[in-house]
């Protein structure tokens, strides 16, 4: 017999009086404990709502917040120590675009107490009718304490590791090579085999190598200005024989929403960004090669689009899709989606990881969209600079480089 007395219905009078009064006091009471700082913004950028932890975090009181444009009370920083500014602030793109958004790269710096805080941020738009955004902040001190550890570790266990994978995969290669040994036909299926094996570790180690590169802070991005259609395309054509060797078709196309707006009049535009180009290279490399890896037939399609304040590069294909369940954990380490048709497909899910931390360590954010059978679409949004801007950074790195100096970063 269970050892818990089953109550009758009459014994549990308080849950029959359930009502919406006691239902909203305890959405209330979970709210002030949590210890996630949440805070409701109308759609006019005003705060409704801010929870005490989110009083704590940002420095104000419940009175500051209340009925206040949301960027004159939340300082959010950069991990360069700059105030994020407003064009590049999630919650502004998220008002604009009425989208979901996560990002994991800000400070939070309490106005009372200048304390900072790393923060996950989450903004969750509400329904059309209600169009406000819940936005709550996490603080992540001591998770991206715990990952730079666990990266260290990483770090330096697969550069130790990547000689003697290396040296495996040379006798291997020796073994199966008929003027250097004499293997009989089975040992030449295993040694296949193995040399497959040893190939996927060796790259394992060195995309593991690749990722920590950053979490570690072993390299830092190096921004420059530069015309982003022309850097997309000429990487993006780079992959061209990748392509037409898998029998796919390739497209490259540009434009920016000022010409939908001129009325299909066709103003050639620059589009400039702030970005570091050997991460963009990997960025764009990693999209189209996923592309062609996960698309038996059909096309991948690359183009740059601009608005006045972002810059969107997105890779398109027709293969095999992901299903909805699967596409927010698609970014993370190690994941790989596992049905029939990926099976058959190699990789060591690290590449989307990889992508994410380059296109976050560039300000900017990546997202995708797909539906199985049909393709995906990934989307890389990184903020816009002016004409003006470009002209000005352009010209002092060109007196710093002409005087001898360090490239300098914007
Ligand atoms: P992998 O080395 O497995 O390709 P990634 O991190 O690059 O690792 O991608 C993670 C998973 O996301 C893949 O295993 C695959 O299931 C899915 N994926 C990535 N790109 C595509 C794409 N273009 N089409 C379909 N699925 C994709």
């Amino acid at each position: 017999m269970s050892l818990w007395k089953r109550k009758k219905k009459a014994d549990t009078p308080e849950l029959e009086r359930d009502t919406d009064d006691s239902r909203r006091n305890l959405n209330e009471l979970v709210l002030q404990s949590i210890h996630e700082g949440v805070i409701i913004v109308g759609p006019d950028g005003n705060i409704r709502l801010a929870n005490p932890a989110a009083c704590e975090l940002t420095g104000r009181s419940q009175s500051e917040l209340d009925h206040v444009y949301y960027d004159s009370v939340i300082n959010l920083f950069d991990k360069t120590g700059n105030r994020v500014s407003e064009g590049r602030n999630p919650i502004n793109v998220a008002l604009k675009t009425k989208e979901y958004g996560e990002v994991r790269d800000l400070d939070i710096v309490a106005a009372d107490s200048n304390k900072s805080t790393p923060v996950s941020i989450i903004i969750t738009p509400t329904s059309e009718e209600n169009p406000n955004l819940i936005i709550t902040f996490r603080d992540i001190d001591q998770e991206l304490k715990d990952e730079r550890e666990r990266s260290e570790f990483i770090s330096t266990a697969s550069h130790e590791m990547r000689t003697p994978v290396a040296s495996i995969e040379g006798y291997i290669g020796l073994a199966m090579n008929p003027s250097t040994a004499t293997v009989d036909g089975r040992g030449m299926e295993y040694l296949k085999k193995a040399h497959e094996a040893s190939q996927h570790l060796g790259r394992l180690f060195r995309d593991l190598l690749d990722t920590t590169k950053l979490d570690d802070r072993q390299i830092q991005p190096h921004f420059e200005p530069v015309d982003i259609v022309a850097e997309v395309k000429a990487i993006a054509d780079g992959q061209i024989p990748n392509i037409t060797a898998k029998g796919l078709g390739y497209q490259f196309g540009s434009g920016s929403v000022d010409q939908q707006l001129s009325g299909g009049k066709r103003i050639n535009q620059l589009i400039y960004a702030s970005i570091d180009k050997d991460f963009l290279t990997e960025v764009i490399n990693n999209l189209i090669e996923n592309a062609i890896k996960y698309t038996p037939a059909g096309w991948v399609t690359v183009n740059v689009r601009a608005d006045n304040y972002n810059v969107q590069i997105i890779v398109e294909d027709t293969g095999i899709g992901v299903a909805r369940e699967e596409l927010t954990h698609i970014f993370q380490k190690f994941y790989r989606v596992d049905n029939r048709d990926t099976r058959e497909i190699g990789g060591t899910g690290l590449g989307l990881y990889l992508t994410k931390q380059r296109v976050e360590a560039m300000n900017g954010r990546i997202w995708a969209e797909s539906e199985v059978g049909k393709g995906t679409r990934f989307i890389v949004l990184f903020p816009r600079i002016s004409d003006e801007t470009y002209r000005q950074q352009k010209f002092l790195i060109d007196n710093q480089q002409a005087q001898g100096r360090e490239s300098i970063d914007f």
